[in-house]
């Protein structure tokens, strides 16, 4: 989970927030508003807090794409943008890992660099499983993130990326960014520091899932076209 700040005109909005009292308890402490929840999707590591959050925030508006999400109060679409206080959200719906899966991204005055909350569709040097989509799916949906700036940073649901790192260079073992990106999570893990967040940039220079075009991987996975590619990273990954 997540919590993005507007200290200036003190609020918050919290992402996934699964551990409320966490939340509000940080909120309370430096005198901030919860003014809006955003879930990714429905899965209860995810939207599993919802329904305790709306009852510690009387009339809190819980932002979604999927019905099944825990007290969700407004659907959103793709494309869509949420105006909260000066910050403006874009939602980006990627269907695969669930079929309501959607992303955050933000780019505004308030926020110095772009950064977008990926939920269990992109993680560092990885991608969520197929649950409720094909590859082709997941192809469209890291086709939205890809597409998006450089210098995006990436807030993903989890802290797989040691894990994730590890397949990565057992698919591309001569990527010298993966094998500097492996080194460089290994010492913030050592350290206890998150990997997250990682730029959209770098992933695109070490996430398999994203190089689906890279020779390396074509040989490795004895695909060419990307879907195919697609399905057989995951494959591998979930055997991995
Ligand atoms: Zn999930």
């Amino acid at each position: 989970m997540y919590l993005l700040t507007d200290k200036f005109l003190k609020f918050g909005i919290a992402v996934d927030p699964v551990e409320p009292e966490k939340i509000m308890k940080t909120l309370a402490m430096e005198e901030l508003e919860l003014r809006a929840v955003i879930t990714t999707h429905h899965h209860y590591d995810h939207a599993g807090g919802n329904k305790l959050i709306s009852e510690m925030k009387k009339n809190l508006t819980i932002y979604g794409g999927d019905e099944r999400i825990e007290a969700l109060t407004n659907k959103i679409s793709h494309n869509e943008i949420l105006k909260i206080g000066d910050i403006v959200i874009r939602c980006l719906h990627t269907p695969c890992h669930t079929s309501g899966h959607v992303c955050y991204f933000i780019d505004c005055e308030t926020i110095p660099e772009p950064i977008c909350f990926t939920g269990d569709t992109l993680f560092i040097g990885g991608c969520g499983r197929f649950f409720e989509g094909s590859a082709n799916d997941m192809l469209q949906s890291l086709n939205i993130l890809s597409a998006l700036p450089l210098s995006t940073k990436i807030y993903c649901g989890h802290e797989y990326s040691l894990n994730n790192l590890k397949y990565a260079l057992s698919i591309e073992p001569d990527n010298e960014e993966a094998l500097n990106k492996f080194k460089e999570i290994q010492e913030k893990l050592k350290k206890s520091e998150p990997s997250v967040p990682s730029k959209l940039g770098e992933e695109l220079s070490y996430n398999p899932f994203l190089r689906l075009d890279k020779k390396a991987i074509q040989l490795r996975t004895n695909k060419v076209d990307p879907v195919s590619v697609m399905a057989a990273l995951r494959e591998l990954k979930d055997n991995f």
